[in-house]
């Protein structure tokens, strides 16, 4: 077979013999993947043009969407994927992480349009007050970029390496074109067939290419942005790419990382959480041989219990049945390649210059159901080095492999010195019940790590462990690791969107923004707002009330249906020493006032009262003031039907100004309702 590339739009051979591919298990050649011929600079020039127009012109909830549609559509599939995927080398565990985890990410990225706008664009944070009469304001907003995302990736994760990164170019509005590694990208291959089949994608929203990149980077321009999944070594020839460079084109590198996990004083022989550290250490050791970017590398214990642990560690390495992961009783399969082997065996004999080996022999071992001749076996091996503060490789050599390194430590700061000695990482995880330690490890060690996990008797329950990146939270590690950060929720859209600080009158910012902004234009309606549906009601729109004296008597009745007597409402002797000068009515009672002076009480367009997102109450009202309110239209956001009979509606965020008789503002709100529309399609 031979894998074909994307491009432009165009499923097409490259030329020339090719790289040959092989089934890691069996070394039959599968497939050959070239990317020869193809026009690279032509494919970004598609992309910026055809996909970069279709995607930028969808508002996030249809971005969203179409990565919903499209994570159900390859959810079916999945079958098919499990099947290629095993030519991989990896068992049925190792692809779920690859397949699931890489659609599980399309999911949770399609889900994070709800905290979005329903618009192309989205503005960012609080507007900044600029001038003193206000009638001069700033704000940011972050629209997509006009280029490609390039996304250079590793072996080791096939589907998800290409998924996680392009759930968030999409979501954000950019296009992509993929480079799988070579070796595994007739699963990437497999993947991309049915996406572009599926029709899902608008045009040029994927491009694929199978073999080398070749001179791509050569054509990279200002608005492109690249990712890099893979070694240290070709991270840096890409970083120092003239055309990187001469266009400030960002390019986030994830690359090797001396990840390590480190077991609590606390966490003594017959704890539970030395057992949970055992297993995860076995885990880390054995899911996808340890071909993980954050697989444990450095094992840091007590020195009073590294006997036990590395024993520990010995006993339950034991049982693992490694071989072809097709047949049954499989724990640990194949390496992506004969050639991995061999890199894992060089890194090996650095290690081994200061370690000892004790668990696991290169040169002995079985392997079951599988032919150790043709397949690119390996197993667990465990090192041991007992004086790892004098020790360099052991905090500078990646086995991309399943190898890891045990150690003592002596004192937790000796502990945290030796997690730094990785000069960063991607994760870290401290193993301990003992919340003061927990979080002195944490703290001191956070310069250094992407994320860190504390796993404990509790946690463990529902941990998703040491080597899962997580959608929503940041995957990445300073230093060695690359200095990258991809995913991390809507953290990681900002990567794939250039954000501008805009400035102007309030009503300026609010057309710009979509949101109302304090002190823009306000036109009065009609007829009153609660009557109008969701379609009619727009960003600006205000109602002025009519008003409403506070008496004494609201004072004690509200206190007496609240049950709220603070001293401030209910008794005027006790004020000195305070901010009040008289008994003062209760924010609450502000505000449900307020409602009672703009709420339409005949049945209407608006179902429900959805909540407040900030309130804040700014002046002390007392019995006598005269109150009145501004309503103003600040937001709208369309929902979607989650059922057929569901009414067709949206939420609409609200100002609430209540002001005082002289025009001061004493109570400010955003309050939230639920308001049907008008079509019911
Ligand atoms: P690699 O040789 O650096 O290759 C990574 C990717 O870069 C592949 O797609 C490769 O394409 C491509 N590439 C290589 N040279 C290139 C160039 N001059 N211009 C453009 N692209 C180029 O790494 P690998 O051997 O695949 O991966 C193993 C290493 O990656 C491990 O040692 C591990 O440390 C690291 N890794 C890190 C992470 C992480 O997230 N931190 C994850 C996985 C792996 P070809 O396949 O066509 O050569």
């Amino acid at each position: 077979m031979r894998l074909k590339n994307y491009a432009e739009g165009s499923w097409v051979e490259g030329t020339g013999g090719g790289q040959p591919l092989f089934d890691a298990c069996s070394g039959e050649q599968i497939a050959t993947a070239s990317s020869a011929g193809l026009d690279f600079g032509a494919m970004l020039a598609y992309g910026r043009k055809t996909g970069n127009r279709n995607l930028r012109k969808y508002t996030f909830h249809e971005r969203g969407r179409m990565l919903k549609a499209l994570a159900l559509y390859l959810m079916d599939r999945k079958e098919k994927y499990y099947n290629t995927s095993y030519r991989t080398g990896a068992t049925r565990t190792d692809s779920w992480i690859d397949i699931e985890g890489g659609i599980g990410n399309l999911f949770a990225y399609a889900s994070l349009r709800r905290r979005l706008p329903d618009l192309p664009y989205f503005s960012e944070g609080d507007p900044a007050m600029l001038s003193k009469g206000g009638s001069f304001i700033g704000h940011h907003i972050l629209v997509p970029k006009r280029g490609v995302a390039i996304h250079i990736n590793a072996y080791n994760f096939p589907v998800w390496g290409m998924l996680e990164k392009c759930a968030v170019n999409w979501l954000a509005g950019m296009p992509a074109i993929v480079k799988p590694a070579t070796i595994t990208s007739f699963l990437a291959e497999d993947v991309v067939r049915d996406i572009i089949d599926s029709g899902i994608l608008p045009e040029g929203a994927l491009q694929l290419i199978c073999g080398s990149a070749g001179n791509l980077l050569d054509f990279v321009e200002d608005q492109d942005v690249v990712t890099f999944t893979g070694s240290a070594s070709t991270g840096m020839t890409l970083k120092s790419h003239p055309a990187i460079i001469r266009n400030a084109v960002p390019l986030n590198m994830e690359a090797d990382s001396l990840n390590c996990i480190i077991l609590g004083r606390d966490a003594s022989p017959g704890t539970p959480e030395f057992d949970l550290f055992v297993k995860e250490v076995r885990r880390e050791m054995t899911v996808k041989c340890g071909q993980k970017c954050t697989a444990v590398r450095r094992i840091i214990v007590p020195e009073s219990y590294i006997e036990e642990v590395e024993s520990a560690i010995r006993t339950s390495l034991h049982g693992c049945v490694i071989g072809d992961p097709r047949a049954q009783g499989v724990r640990m399969g194949a390496l992506a390649g004969k050639v991995q082997v061999q890199e894992v065996l060089e890194k090996l004999q650095l290690l081994l210059s200061e370690c000892r080996l004790v668990v696991g022999d290169p040169n002995a071992f079985d392997v079951q159901l599988g032919s150790a001749e043709t397949g690119a076996y390996l197993p667990p091996m465990l090192l041991r080095q007992d004086s790892p503060m004098q020790a360099s490789y052991i905090h500078e050599v990646e086995a991309f492999g399943p190898v890891a390194t045990l150690m003592p430590y002596r004192n937790l700061e000796e502990a945290i010195e030796l997690a730094q000695k990785g000069k960063g990482s991607l994760c870290s995880t401290f193993v301990s019940y003992d919340s003061e330690h927990v979080t002195e490890y944490t703290i001191e060690a956070a310069t250094h790590h992407g994320r860190i996990l504390v796993l404990d008797r509790e946690s463990s329950v529902e941990s998703t462990g040491h080597g899962s990146p997580m959608p929503l939270l940041v995957h990445g590690g300073p230093g060695r690791a690359g200095g990258g950060e991809e995913m991390g929720g809507l953290r990681g859209i900002r990567h794939y969107m250039q954000r501008c600080a805009i400035q102007g009158t309030p009503t300026a910012i609010t057309a710009i923004t979509q949101q109302y902004q304090y002190g823009a234009r306000q036109n009065q309606g009609d007829i009153h707002p609660f009557k109008k549906h969701f379609e009619d009601l727009q960003i600006g729109e205000t109602l002025t009330t009519h008003k409403r004296t506070v008496t004494e008597a609201d004072v004690v009745q509200f206190a007496n249906v609240s049950w709220d007597h603070f001293y401030a409402h209910t008794d005027a002797t006790s004020l000195e020493g305070t901010p009040f000068t008289q008994r003062v009515a209760h924010g609450y009672f502000v505000l449900a006032a307020a409602a009672g002076l703009f709420v339409d009480a005949a049945k209407g367009p608006v179902l429900l009262n959805y909540g407040l997102d900030e309130c804040r109450f700014t002046k002390p009202v007392y019995p006598g003031m005269t109150i009145g309110v501004r309503l103003t239209v600040k937001e709208k956001t369309a929902q979607e039907k989650r059922e057929e009979e569901d009414y067709r509606k949206g939420i609409v965020k609200w100002l609430v100004d209540v002001y005082d008789e002289t025009g001061e503002t004493v109570a400010i709100a955003t309050i939230l309702t639920m308001v049907k529309m008008k079509k019911e399609v």
